[in-house]
């Protein structure tokens, strides 16, 4: 197979393991960096462009879009998908993915465990929101925030209220949610490649800090998930229309709830932890699945 990866660092541990694994395989994949590749979308004909080359050939694409470039990105995926190219995750899935708003809308619907959860545009009715999700402590965060950034603990109805009223001022959207105090700090990632979860950590913060994300010096060790928390990844996952996620859920006395489902989930950390080639589950899974045309969407959303 002749495989695109779209990344902007070729050189991070994920896309290395995924290279790796692929050319011991025998395909070829050539890694692509997004924001250089250029389109022409005239009628009936697309074409994409990347250093004076054109892009064809390809089976299958595996997109690793940063989040800072979610919206050119996508774009670019989208064009290989009207070509008829197998992507891993599809474009519409990954834009729904970066927004956590609609992400909570997506998994609601399904019937997926997840805090509660309240989100307004104004700051006017500040308390009334601060009273739907049960009171303080709660956790506020940014709709497009990723590495523990911009996801803050408020203890108090007033420190809630200010940041409310912070964030309102930036003209930032925001979520407020009921800050599972019982998960002690720690979370659940998940693996899901198609309909499995491949592998599991327990992922937990640097002392003092209630955020658990390694980018901010966490350290994470492999466990064994409950049968409710496996089927609450993968139905995660499917509800948000992606093959391969990381899906991120707290242990809280209501049973597994849903944080955060990461279309681009670093290996790193995941196979350091487990011992489990995920990346060589990815390309099984291509293997399996890839065929021209088979895209959902067909670069429709
Ligand atoms: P990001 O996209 O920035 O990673 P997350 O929603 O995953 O944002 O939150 C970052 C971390 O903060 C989580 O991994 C978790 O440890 C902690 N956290 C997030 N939401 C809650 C919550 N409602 N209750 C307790 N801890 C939370
Ligand atoms: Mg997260």
């Amino acid at each position: 197979m002749k495989i695109a990866l779209l990344t902007r660092n070729p050189n991070l541990y994920s896309h290395q393991r995924l290279m790796e694994v692929a050319r011991a395989r025998g395909h070829v994949i050539d890694p692509i960096d997004t924001l250089k590749v250029y389109i022409n979308i005239a009628s009936h004909r697309p074409e994409m462009r990347y250093k004076g080359e054109v892009l064809e050939g390809y089976d299958a694409v595996i997109p690793r879009i940063g989040a800072s470039v979610t919206f050119f990105g996508t774009a670019v995926l989208r064009q290989f998908e009207m070509m008829g190219v197998y992507p891993l995750n599809e474009s519409v899935a990954i834009s729904r993915s970066r927004d956590k708003l609609r992400s909570f809308q997506l998994l609601s619907r399904k019937g997926v465990g997840l805090p509660v959860t309240a989100f307004s545009h104004g700051t006017s009715e500040a308390d009334d929101l601060l009273d739907m999700v049960g009171g303080p402590p709660v956790i506020i965060k940014l709709l497009e925030g990723t590495q523990g950034v911009g996801v803050v603990l408020a203890d108090t109805r007033d420190a809630a209220r200010s940041m409310i009223q912070a964030f309102g001022k930036l003209k930032a959207n925001v979520l407020v949610q009921e800050f599972i105090k019982e998960a002690g700090g720690k979370d659940i990632r998940c693996l899901v490649v198609g309909d499995k979860v491949v592998a599991s950590m327990m992922r937990k913060g640097a002392d003092g800090d209630f955020r658990s994300n390694l980018h901010r010096g966490g350290t994470a060790r492999q466990i064994k998930i409950t049968p409710e928390e496996r089927s609450t990844a993968v139905r995660a996952a499917r509800a948000m229309g992606l093959n391969v996620a990381g899906v991120d859920m707290l242990r809280s006395n209501h049973g597994p709830v849903v944080m955060e489902v990461n279309s681009s989930p670093g290996l790193e950390g995941v196979e350091k932890a487990t011992g489990i080639d995920v990346a060589g589950k990815i390309i099984d899974f291509i293997e399996k699945n890839a065929r021209h045309g088979r895209t959902k969407t067909k670069g429709r959303g």
